[in-house]
């Protein structure tokens, strides 16, 4: 069992380090041409061989825009380095909590792809060490009866070691009063390989509901036999939603968006939220109107039974909650 989990962690991990990280290696990979002035960038260039590989030899391609800018210079003045002022829920360096009763968790800095889109591309993030000094020296609110969910985000938590992984629940179990842990990944969809049963049976533990919030934009990330058997196993443990960005050129079509909710629907996900996205600095390229966004969630909403009906919402800076775009 032992050697099957070394043998499961060094698959996906090399599979990580050999992922592409510069626009030469994506041309090679992708076998196209590149035009120079897209070399230069400003969030690094990181993708799986197993999410490029669903790309089409065409710079159009809605799954290669996301990860490589057509103009990653172009900046507005309404941009911001931290789109969400993040830094003042921050209980902690690696603790925000913006909601009542529950607290999220910046498990890592690192991703296993580099959204060109990301909000968090410039955040400065707190490394390893500091959730380890959480754990040893509790605050004064822990235990207080208040949180009830713990939610783990990144950067990507599922890039962490298993044994991390464990380090990390077992320091939450330790917080009574929540029964609810919540995980924040792109890693099924880009790198599924570290969906492994090691990796599962660290949530045997009966302690937690769980729920995993994926992120897929676009329906052609979730082609494929590999995807399907993943989402199968995650389903006998999570609650399984998804979360979107809209993105000008990716998936800002009436019918991209009810096809993936379908995809996501056969893969036992729920499509949970389209994003109005945020102004972060260089994301400008990506940007659609609201007034746009609203005609087709409303197209989305004639059509598909209201489960499939992601909530189309923003986020204001400074504003605890998200704001609804439309109501249906
Ligand atoms: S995987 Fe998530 S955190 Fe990482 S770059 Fe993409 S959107 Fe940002």
């Amino acid at each position: 069992m032992f050697k099957q989990g070394l043998h499961d962690e060094v698959t996906w991990a090399t599979e990580l380090k050999g992922a592409i990280r510069s626009v030469s290696d994506l041309e090679k990979y992708l076998q196209i041409k590149i035009p120079k002035e897209l070399h230069e960038v400003r969030f690094p260039i990181l993708v799986t061989k197993y999410f490029a590989s669903k790309m089409s030899k065409s710079l159009d391609d809605p799954l290669l825009k996301q990860v490589l800018k057509k103009t990653p210079f172009l900046k507005t003045d309404e941009e911001l380095e931290e789109p969400l002022l993040e830094n003042q829920y921050k209980l902690h360096d690696v603790i925000l909590k913006k909601y009542a009763h529950r607290i999220l968790c910046l498990t890592t800095s690192q991703c296993a792809i580099h959204c060109q889109y990301c909000f968090r591309q410039n955040h400065d993030y707190p490394l390893k060490s500091k959730l380890r000094e959480f754990f040893k020296t509790p605050p004064t609110w822990w235990n207080q009866n208040e949180i009830k969910e713990v939610i783990l985000s990144g950067g990507d938590p599922l890039t962490l070691t298993n044994s991390f992984i464990k380090e990390v629940l077992e320091g939450f179990a330790a917080l009574s009063s929540a029964h609810t842990l919540r995980i924040h990944t792109r890693v099924p969809i880009v790198l599924p390989s570290r969906v492994t049963d090691e990796w599962l049976s660290l949530f045997d533990d009966k302690r937690w509901k769980l729920v995993m919030v994926v992120h897929a934009n676009h329906p052609n990330e979730l082609e494929g036999k590999l995807i399907k058997s993943t989402f199968k196993k995650l389903s006998q443990k999570f609650t399984l939603l998804n979360q979107s960005v809209l993105l000008k050129g990716i998936n800002n079509q009436e019918s991209t968006l009810k096809e993936l909710s379908w995809k996501l629907h056969e893969l036992g996900v729920m499509p949970y939220y389209l994003h109005q996205l945020d102004k972060v600095s260089g994301g400008a390229e990506y940007e659609v109107p609201e007034t746009v966004g609203s005609k087709l969630v409303e197209s989305m909403a004639a059509e598909l039974p209201g489960y499939l009906v992601p909530r189309y919402v923003r986020e204001i800076p400074g504003k605890k909650n998200k704001t609804p775009i439309f109501n249906g």
